[in-house]
């Protein structure tokens, strides 16, 4: 996980004031996701890449409070305890979990979040956030994964057996999601991603219905409620 972690402040509110839209990405281990999602929050106004807990020890150059919040085990449960979770899960041997608090304020805000959490997480988090939006990012190929993982030097050899050895179950999943990138060419792969993100912020749904009448059917002398004037649906009677 990175670090795009700008705060809530530095981010304009939606020019339609609506609430924030929950992205989760997922993808097998070595795909390149984490250099996808880096980027993407970086090109992307108004979005902020959420900060997991996990239990798995700090690769060198990760930072505590950056790519993860790195705790124990007893801590990790504890929070478990408190139901400070929206969802939380092992991977690779290793237990993993998204904030709740932070998550919901940003969402309160008007502020879109970026999840990059494991197949069993977004499952979990679907569920619970109905709205939100799930991409799955496809490695080139079993040879291109095999070697990138291969090559990482911060993995023991022990690590990537257990990452390859759960690739074909994670890339069965993608059935689960709404949107597939074939991660090929990064450049190619974030025009896609952002391409996704700026379409669900024009969803119809997602627009905020106060700002609507507010800018454009009540004029100054009109309050919202006064709609008599409005031309109605047949058959539907007036309040
Ligand atoms: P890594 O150890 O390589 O940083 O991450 C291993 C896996 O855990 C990746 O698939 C990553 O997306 C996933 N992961 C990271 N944070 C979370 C989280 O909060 N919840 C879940 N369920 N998975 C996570």
């Amino acid at each position: 996980m990175t670090s795009s972690t700008a705060p809530a402040a530095a981010h304009p509110r939606s020019s339609t004031d609506r609430r924030g839209i929950l992205f989760i990405i997922s993808a097998p281990s070595g795909t390149g996701k984490t250099t996808l999602c880096k980027q993407l929050a970086a090109n992307l106004d108004g979005l902020w890449h959420s900060i997991s807990y996990t239990t798995r020890k700090p690769r060198p150059g990760e930072r505590h409070g950056r790519e993860y919040y790195f705790v124990e085990e007893g801590a990790f449960r504890d929070m478990i305890g408190r139901n400070e979770f929206v969802e939380w899960a092992e991977v690779y041997g290793h237990l993993y979990g998204t904030p709740l608090k932070s998550l919901t304020e940003k969402i309160d805000q008007g502020i879109d979040v970026l999840l990059e959490i494991d197949v069993q997480g977004a499952k979990q988090v679907k569920k619970r956030f109905e709205d939100s939006v799930s991409i799955f990012i496809l490695p080139p190929s079993m040879t291109v994964l095999r070697s990138r993982l291969q090559t990482r030097a911060s993995d023991s050899q022990e690590e990537i057996q257990r990452r390859l050895h759960k690739v074909k179950e994670e890339v069965w999943s993608y059935r689960e999601y709404a949107y597939i990138v074939l991660n090929q060419d990064i450049g190619q792969s974030l025009g896609e991603l952002e391409s996704i993100f700026r379409s669900e912020r024009l969803k119809t749904k997602r627009l905020n219905m106060t700002w609507l009448e507010n800018n454009f059917i009540f004029d100054e002398e009109q309050k919202p409620g006064d709609h008599k004037d409005l031309p109605q649906p047949k058959g539907v009677p007036l309040p």
